[in-house]
């Protein structure tokens, strides 16, 4: 608290992101980061963008980013809006299309930061439980809100809804924004880009954080109508006009335009992911089926929190939520095959010391 600070600052309550701890031999499944690193030619990209040339400011508007987007996405560049971060790309949405009369609705269990960006724009919301499977319903959805937004696959459940059941949605709300964030679309979930043609108040969100691998670069990508595009723009323009500098324009260009590595690390992300949901499984999990490169998983016998803090102890840090309905899961990102065996071995040691018959709580 300090008398310097604008009055809104004394009440935020600021979105906290996964820990980046500094630990040796660390297997971190924690953010939801790409276990295989960028396409190399991505950072041969990035490498050769480091010139001379930095002392410019970048192109403003990111056109070579945006027709490689579009290339890529079967839409056209000026349907594509990027970002430094799909956060800021987020952002820029709260402000430009999801502050409207009526409350914007979001499901209770879904991105965290929704809440925190209507808080810090003003943005009154309408919160719609998830169903007890913890799936979204289109159908919760009344029309009593101004806007929706919610991330599919949702977050941190891992569940992915069927593209018809978008378009449902969209069929049921055509006069109010509609926003999915598409961050772990890669993972075999059905995007709802090939929808934005025939309804215009569709955007949807990517990110190149998880399935292309570059967290570190923060860029961050809007798709839908001119329309909504257009208010994105002018919401930039008052903000931040160069929001991607040139060395994450090159890096996220040359991403793009290598489909072969990003196919290749999406099918070896879910290849593990199937077997290490088998794997717990069959140690008495339950874990909800994830089209993303997470799984969300409890145990009947052992609480979260404690399975938590022992795989802490042996430097495996993974995700868990101090809120109601989800405080019993612990979210786990997809690493390397190598990766999951240790959390695999860890696990098995830890639900047999940790033996509701042995708890000391
Ligand atoms: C990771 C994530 C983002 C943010 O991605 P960045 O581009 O790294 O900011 C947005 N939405 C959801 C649902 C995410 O999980």
């Amino acid at each position: 608290m300090s008398r310097f600070w604008s009055p809104l600052v004394h009440d935020l309550k600021p979105y906290v992101a996964g820990e980046q701890p500094v630990m040796a031999d660390i297997v971190k499944l924690n953010t939801n980061e790409s276990p295989y690193g960028p396409s190399p030619r991505a950072l041969e990209a990035i490498q050769a963008a480091a010139t001379d040339a930095l002392r410019l400011y970048p192109e403003p508007t990111s056109l070579k980013l945006r027709e490689a987007i579009a290339k890529r996405e079967g839409v056209k560049p000026d349907q594509v809006f990027v970002g430094n971060s799909s956060d800021e790309v987020l952002a820029l949405v709260f402000q430009a299309l999801l502050k409207q009369e009526k409350p914007l609705a979001f499901p209770d269990i879904t991105y965290s930061f929704y809440p925190v960006w209507s808080q810090l724009f003003g943005v009154t919301t309408k919160i719609v439980p998830l169903d007890a499977a913890m799936r979204i319903n289109v159908a919760d959805y009344g029309d009593d809100c101004g806007a929706i937004i919610f991330a599919n696959p949702n977050a941190p459940t891992g569940i992915a809804l069927p593209r018809a059941e978008i378009e449902k949605l969209l069929q049921a709300h055509p006069d109010i924004p509609v926003v999915i964030d598409e961050a772990y679309v890669d993972f075999g979930a059905e995007s709802a880009v090939r929808l934005i043609d025939r309804y215009p108040n569709l955007l949807v969100t990517h990110t190149l954080s998880k399935s292309r691998a570059l967290a570190g670069l923060r860029v961050g990508v809007a798709i839908g109508s001119r329309d909504l595009i257009d208010a994105l723009e002018r919401v930039k323009d008052s903000f931040n006009s160069y929001p991607l500098d040139r060395i994450a324009q090159a890096g996220a260009t040359a991403a793009y335009e290598d489909e072969e590595w990003f196919q290749a690390s999406c099918a070896k992300v879910i290849a593990s992911r199937e077997r290490l949901t088998a794997e717990l499984l069959a140690l008495g999990f339950d874990v909800l089926p994830s089209k993303a490169n997470f799984i969300f998983a409890s145990h009947p016998a052992h609480k979260a929190a404690d399975i938590f803090k022992a795989l802490r102890g042996r430097a495996i840090i993974v995700r868990w939520f101090d809120k109601p309905r989800i405080s019993d899961r612990l979210r786990i990102s997809i690493g390397t095959d190598a990766e999951c065996d240790r959390l695999v071995g860890a696990l098995r040691e830890i639900l047999r010391w940790n033996e509701p018959g042995r708890r000391t709580d």
